[in-house]
Parts: C-alpha cells; structure tokens; sequence
C-alpha cells in the first residue's frame, strides 16, 4: 500500500472544537519582562538548599524504564501524615487545578451544574465549563463576603453537583468564616470543594470539617507555601470513597516519579514551610499598613496577596505606571465585579519595598 498523499494547504475543511467551547476565552496570565514580579501569588524564595540536595540523590535512583508508582503510595502517606487522615483519603495530580479539573470530571459533566460565587478564582468556572459542567453563578455581597441567602437562592435553584469555596479567597484574600462554610457543606446537595490554595496562610482551615462521611473536599497546592511551583503539584483531602472515583478518572501514571519524590522530600522540611509562611503573614501585614497609607482601598488578606484599589486614579493606568517602574502586579481592573482592583502578591521585603515606593510615586 503507499502512503496517502498529504493535503494540500487550505483545501480540507478544519476539524471544529466543540460547540460549546467556542465562545470561551483561554485563561491569561500575562507574563512581563521585570525587574519585580509581583502577579502570580508564588513563594518569594526557593525551598530551601538542603531540599534540592536531598530530592537530587532520591532522583538518582529513580527506576528510569520503569513507569512510576501508579497510585504514589509514599507521597501519599507523607501528605496524610502532614494532615493526620489515612492515605486512602488523599488525591494528587499536576497541580490543584488538575486535581479540581479530575473532580469536574468524577463529579460535573453534561447536565450537571457547578456553584461558584464571583468574584473567586477564575479557574473554578472555566474547568467546569472545559469538561462540559453548567456554570451557576451567585453573587458575593459588596464587601465581598459570602451571603448565605444568596447562597441558599443558588442551591435551591440548580442542585449543583458541585460548590466550590475558596477560601482564602483569590484574588480578594478573604478567609470564609467556618460558620459560613459550614452551614454550606450542611445545605449543598452535592460536593463541596473548599479550595484552599492559600490556606497555610489563613487562621483557620476546612480540614477540620472532612470526615468520612461528609462530601466535603479541601484542596492544596504545592505551588505557594512549598515554594514549589515549578512542580506542579496539588493535592485534596476528602473522604475515601470519593477518593476512589477520582481514582478511576484521572489517567494512569499521571504523577511521574520525579514529581512524587519532589513532594515526598518537600514533606521532610516542614518547619522550613512553617517559618515561610510566618514570615510572609508578617510581610502581609508590613504591605497592608502601607498600602492603607495611600490612597487606595485594601481588603484585609488571609493569603500571600493583597487586593486594593486606586481611589484617584484608573487602576489600569496605575498598572500600566507600576510595569513602566519594572514592577508587575496582577490587573484585575477589567474583571467584572473588580472594577479598578489591582492584586499584589507578597515578596521579599526588597520587592515590597520597590513595589511601594513605585507605587507611591505613581498615586502621589
Ligand atoms: N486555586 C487557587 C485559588 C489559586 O489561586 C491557584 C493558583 N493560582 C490554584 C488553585 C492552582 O494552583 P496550582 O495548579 O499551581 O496548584
């Protein structure tokens, strides 16, 4: 048999994405060229030199020919441990996000609607919607709190599959009272996924309220306390018979075994963590006192970042002012609901510096 001919340029009709994605925009980060990078809520530092040293000699033996651990058992032990549950209550994947989008899949999909309550985390909407999940949004009230009235309105009127919390949330900062996410995993009809990528930072955290029962799930990542966001590495705590049908979705081998050793040895330097996200929460605390200085608007944060407002000027001419200083923060002047906010993230106390004074000689 010989081969097919190849088409020529332009004469086949191309291949159409699915109707439904067609008016779904990607998600953007836009990434500058500074001096000062101040847009993607990361860790200010790299873990610490011992870590590398350790995660190079366990790299070393990795089997090569052989694929990984399929189901990551030491990984997972080490994260069970860390939270005082039973591996079989733990599910990792590359990043929270796939682990959220392995929960849209096991849980969302066609005819299935998914709660999310704007402003929040603008990945919880698009997954849902990238695995074909409807989309129910509620409304925050003004001072970006979550309503439990309209919470209730929303539940009432589609049933989700699933609701997701974010808390702290991203990008206002705000920690959800535990008597507001409580009464939520009490009413919703379905999963709850309290999203807690920030949650090292915040006084309070959902684990508490997972058990065996409960259809209640906090996801983590290793991309900010951890300092780990070249990993790509995420993970939820949730009862073990939820666990099991994630199981079954994700694809086999998804963690390699580089990725499972990277957390794994992370796991060992805990304190190290510990006194990151000590120092950060202090650093929070160093950039809100000043921000409150300006004349801005700040919401108090329980994470790595800061929401605030210019009062004076456009927040997206600050922006634009702030990266002509070499120093990027994220703009979320144009997001609904944000109108005007720009989001910056905590960094080394050389970063907060240069991003304050350039940010005083913008506004003043
Ligand atoms: N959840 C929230 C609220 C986030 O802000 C982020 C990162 N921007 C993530 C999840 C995803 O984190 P990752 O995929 O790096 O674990």
């Amino acid at each position: 048999m010989t081969a097919a001919t190849p088409p020529t340029g332009g004469t086949r009709a191309r291949p159409e994405p699915r109707a439904d994605l067609a008016l779904m925009a990607g998600y953007h980060s836009p990434q500058l060229d500074v001096r000062t990078r101040l847009n993607t809520n990361e860790a200010p530092g790299p873990p610490p030199s011992a870590f590398v040293d350790r995660l190079a000699d366990v790299v070393a033996e990795v089997a090569w020919h052989r694929y990984p651990d399929r189901s990551y058992r030491a990984l997972r032990t080490a994260i069970a441990d860390q939270h005082g549950v039973a591996p079989d209550q733990v599910f990792a994947a590359n990043g929270s996000n796939e682990v959220l989008q392995t929960v849209c899949l096991t849980y969302g999909g066609p005819g299935r609607t998914a709660a999310v309550f704007e402003p929040t985390y603008a990945l919880h909407s698009h997954i849902a919607r990238i695995t074909g999940t409807g989309v129910a949004v509620g409304e925050r009230a003004g001072d970006f709190s979550l309503d439990l009235t309209e919470v209730r309105r929303v539940l009432d009127e589609v049933s989700p599959a699933i609701t997701f919390l974010c808390s702290p949330n991203n990008p206002t900062g705000m920690v959800e009272p535990e008597a507001v996410v409580r009464a939520v995993a009490d009413e919703a009809p379905g999963l709850v996924v309290v999203d807690e990528a920030y949650g090292q930072f915040a006084p309070w955290s959902a684990l508490e309220l997972v058990d065996g029962d409960r259809p209640l799930v906090v996801t983590r990542t290793f991309s900010k306390t951890w300092s780990m966001a070249a990993a790509r590495l995420g993970y939820l705590v949730g009862p073990a018979w939820l666990v099991a049908e994630l199981d079954k979705v994700v694809l086999p081998y998804h963690l390699d075994a580089v990725k499972q050793a990277a957390g794994t040895v992370a796991l060992e330097f805990v304190d190290d963590m510990r006194a990151r996200v000590a120092h950060i929460v202090e650093e929070r605390g160093r950039v809100t006192a000043a921000l409150a200085d300006l004349p801005v608007d700040v919401w108090p944060s329980g994470a790595n970042f800061v929401l605030f407002r210019p009062r004076e000027r456009a927040g997206d001419q600050v922006w634009k002012d702030l990266v002509d200083r070499s120093v990027l923060v994220r703009n979320c002047a144009s997001w609904p609901r944000l109108d005007g906010c720009l989001r910056v993230t905590i960094g080394t106390q050389e970063d907060d510096d240069t991003f304050l004074s350039a940010l005083r000689e913008v506004l003043t």
